[in-house]
Order: C-alpha cells, then sequence, then structure tokens
C-alpha cells in the first residue's frame, strides 16, 4: 500500500477546520468536500461520502484515480469527486480545491448574484469577478459540466447557483484562504446591497493592475 498518509493528513485538518469554522453549512454533517491533487502521482486525495466530519479520521480519507477508481481507502469517496477531477483536469494552475456551503456565498448563489471587484486583495488573489455556475443536481454530471464550462476565466472562487461555492487553491492553504476571502467580501457585499446605496466598485485600470501583479507573481 502507497504511503499517502501526509497528503491524508492535511486533507482531514483542512475538512475540520472548515468544518469548524462553519463553513461547510453545519458542523455536525457531511457537506462540503476537501481535495488535494498530486500532480506526480497523478492522484486525487479526497474526503469521504456522507460520514460526519467530526467522526472523519485519517483511514476514512480516500485517494483516486482521475477516472474516480478508488486507489486507497474504505469509504465511497466524496460524490462530488467528478467535480473535483473536472477542475484539474482544466486547471493547470489547481493543487487543491474546497468545495464548501458557507453562509454568505451561499446567499449568494440563492439571489443569482456575481460578487464584482470590490476589495485589492481579494481582487488580487481571487480574481476580477466571482461567477455564478448555474444550478445542476449535486454529484451529476451536469454539474461538472457546468463547473468546467466556468473555469475558464482563471478566477480561484465560483459561487454555485442554489448550492455553495467552489475555492481553488495552488494548495490547501491557499484554497481555504480563498473561502475566506470569498466569504469576506461576499458578507460585505450582501450587506451593502441591503442598504440600498449605490455600491463603489474598484476602478477598471486599478482591477487591472492588480490582475497582472498577479500573473506575475
Ligand atoms: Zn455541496
Amino acid at each position: 500500500m502507497a504511503d499517502y498518509e501526509a497528503f491524508k493528513n492535511e486533507v482531514l485538518s483542512s475538512a475540520r477546520w472548515l468544518c469548524d469554522n462553519g463553513f461547510f453549512g453545519a458542523k455536525l454533517g457531511s457537506g462540503g468536500n476537501v481535495s488535494l491533487y498530486m500532480r506526480a502521482e497523478n492522484l486525487i486525495v479526497i474526503t469521504p461520502s456522507r460520514k460526519p466530519y467530526h467522526k472523519l479520521s485519517i483511514n476514512d480519507i480516500c485517494v483516486i484515480d482521475p477516472q474516480l477508481n478508488l486507489i486507497e481507502g474504505h469509504l465511497p469517496p466524496s460524490m462530488e469527486s467528478a467535480m473535483h477531477a473536472g477542475v484539474y483536469k482544466s486547471r493547470s494552475d489547481v493543487k487543491a480545491v474546497v468545495h464548501t456551503h458557507q453562509m454568505f456565498a451561499s446567499v449568494l448563489a440563492v439571489i443569482k448574484q456575481p460578487i464584482p471587484a470590490l476589495f485589492d486583495e481579494i481582487t488580487y488573489e481571487i480574481g476580477a469577478e466571482v461567477a455564478v455556475i448555474p444550478y445542476a443536481l449535486s454529484g451529476s454530471a451536469a454539474l461538472v459540466d457546468n463547473v468546467v464550462s466556468g473555469l475558464q476565466n482563471g478566477c480561484r472562487c465560483y459561487i454555485i447557483q442554489n448550492h455553495g461555492a467552489l475555492c481553488l487553491g495552488a494548495d490547501l492553504a491557499e484554497a481555504m484562504h480563498n473561502a475566506e476571502l470569498l466569504e469576506k467580501t461576499a458578507q460585505a457585499y450582501f450587506y451593502a446591497l441591503c442598504s440600498g446605496r449605490e455600491i463603489s466598485r474598484l476602478p477598471d485600470d486599478a482591477v487591472q493592475r492588480l490582475l497582472s501583479m498577479r500573473k506575475q507573481s
């Protein structure tokens, strides 16, 4: 049996942190999922399906190949495994995927509201606009198609209509940080929309500057 313990530990500790901090919507549930792509091995380490996060142990974490065959593990992998595999296939800059049901991104998911560029650090870290990926049933091939089609703008976060969020990173720490940044900007934007006042967006030249700095880093 191959030794993927370090990668499994990283996935487990990240999933627990996200769960404990409310990013999965229910602290006692199994919603949301976390994965890491081991590019050298061409394998994906991913949380299992339907087991509550507070009961997960390292032996429950799955290792699958890009065709979703189970390489290691005794539980079925996340029902969104095909979505994670689709992200890794279409975005070579991504090595970690965090799919959350976080609150304020979920609010924007039910009003189908993309987030424009509002803050320097978030535009730099995430991209110019957090787009809304059209709804399809959880775990369906249609949802994978919608996600893969939506990834081409190079952004690091997406809202999934009537579902939650998808946060990407060059590693798991970055994907989780992007989930935090997304929640901050979604919350600020929602409250700003509720105020009925004019929304102040970043000037276009500032957005272009931030995006070019991001490409150079
Ligand atoms: Zn979900």
